[in-house]
């Protein structure tokens, strides 16, 4: 080879490779510029802001792997991610060790974020969910280390398996009143001190909350179940115990409560029950239900539409006569005055009606004696004639009695034979 070959292929080396570098350099811009990621998804990377846009109206790839996605080979490199409303769904792994983003908003078309699609983002430091979020993916936040801040909005059903693990910034989450179930180990090694689950966390999975700095847990009275490890090994200490459990239910409720083993430092907690039933105040409605008479006090009830309820007496009632009987009225003598006839209460005793006073009646004397006087009054009533003596005359004529006798004895006699001889 001569030397002027030798530079000739030199140059020509140079160019091929300078050539070469620059269209794998142009190919690689290019393809890193925009894409799609999913059905009607788009992907845009804006070099200069750094910014990453999901835009469209559908569902996210679900990739495989963190390597299969479109923006992997700068991954570390992108300081936002915009996610436009209409996207449906975040893929697996969508962003898994995007490194560099540090907080995140997810519109409210957003319903669910893939498994491992935040994993080990070690910078996001505050994610905002949005109203129509429904589940959160296995290992979806697991290993954010920084993360401080994220709303478990209403809309959300369920926390996937190790969703928050090792999330060890987390210091208080309220989990929305949607959800339904936590996946076991969800926010195993998080640093929560304080939460509080939704109304309608029924189930809690397995070492969901262990070894967390957990002081203050709120739960309500759905809960069924509570899993193995779910609140063990509080606190870094060997004491590992919670100060205290807010239940909203009663003690009867949290007794029925499947709790698996090794949960004492959830049991030995201070339990406070919570009643959520409203302030009442009574309202009572009187009714009489029993009436007062002459004779027996009555009874006034007063309830109260909640079943509450006491009773006030009615004094008695001296018109209210229930038991009545006619009675005659008692004549006047000459030294007692005598009543009309009425009506009279057999419970009271006492007149209803009549019983007007008649006075005395001076002509109204008892039987009088044989000097005509009245022996109650003593006044002297009649003139009695002495009657005569009698005459002592001995009499054999039938009297008109004996005759009678006689005459009534015939005319048997005669019917007894009328009647023997058929006349
Ligand atoms: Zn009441
Ligand atoms: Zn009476
Ligand atoms: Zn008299």
């Amino acid at each position: 080879m001569t030397k002027t070959t030798k530079k000739t292929f030199s140059i020509l080396l140079g160019a091929l490779v300078l050539l070469m570098s620059l269209s794998i350099c142009f190919v690689s811009f290019a393809a890193e510029e925009s894409g799609g990621c999913g059905s009607g998804l788009t992907w845009t990377y804006n070099d200069a802001s750094r910014t990453l846009t999901i835009s469209g109206n559908g569902v996210m790839n679900d990739y495989t792997s963190y390597g299969a996605r479109p923006w992997n080979s700068f991954c570390s490199d992108i300081l936002k991610i915009k996610i436009e409303n209409g996207v449906k769904k975040i893929g697996d792994y969508a962003f898994q060790y995007c490194n560099a983003i540090t907080k995140i908003e997810l519109p409210d078309s957003l319903e669910s974020i893939g498994n491992f699609a935040f994993y080990s983002c070690h910078a996001l430091v505050s994610v905002t969910c949005g109203s129509g979020l429904k589940t959160i993916g296995n290992y979806a936040f697991s290993d954010c280390y920084a993360l401080v801040s994220i709303n478990i909005p209403d809309s959300v059903e369920s926390i996937g398996n190790y969703a928050f693990n090792y999330c060890t910034s987390l210091p208080s989450l309220t989990i929305g009143d949607g959800c339904i179930g936590i996946g076991s180990n969800a926010f195993w090694y998080s640093g929560l001190k304080d939460v509080v689950l939704g109304k309608n966390v029924q189930v809690i999975g397995q070492s969901a909350f262990s070894y967390c700095k957990l002081i203050n847990v709120t739960m309500y009275n759905q809960v069924e179940s509570i899993g193995q490890y779910a609140f063990s090994y509080q606190n870094d200490s060997s004491a590992s115990i919670i100060s205290h459990v807010y239940y909203h239910g009663t003690e009867v409720e949290k007794n029925e409560i499947q709790f698996g083993a090794d949960n004492e430092p959830l049991l030995n907690a201070e339990w406070h029950y919570i009643s959520d039933e409203p302030v009442h105040t009574h309202a009572y409605t009187a009714t009489i239900t029993k009436a007062a008479t002459c004779s027996a006090k009555g009874v006034k009830t007063f309830a109260c539409t909640c079943g509450d309820s006491y009773t006030e007496d009615i004094p008695l009632d001296p018109t209210n006569h229930v038991h009545t009987e006619n009675r005659s009225g008692l004549a006047a003598t000459c030294t007692e005055t005598g009543y009309t006839a009425g009506v009279y209460c057999t419970d009271c005793g006492k007149w209803v009606s009549g019983h007007a006073t008649v006075a005395i009646d001076n002509t109204n004397h008892a039987a009088l004696d044989a000097n005509g006087n009245c022996p109650r009054c003593g006044k002297h009533v009649k003139d009695v004639e002495k009657p005569a003596e009698p005459t002592t005359q001995p009499n054999n004529e039938p009297s008109e009695k004996e005759l009678n006798f006689f005459e009534r004895l015939i005319q048997m006699i005669l019917n007894f034979f009328a009647k023997l001889f058929g006349r």
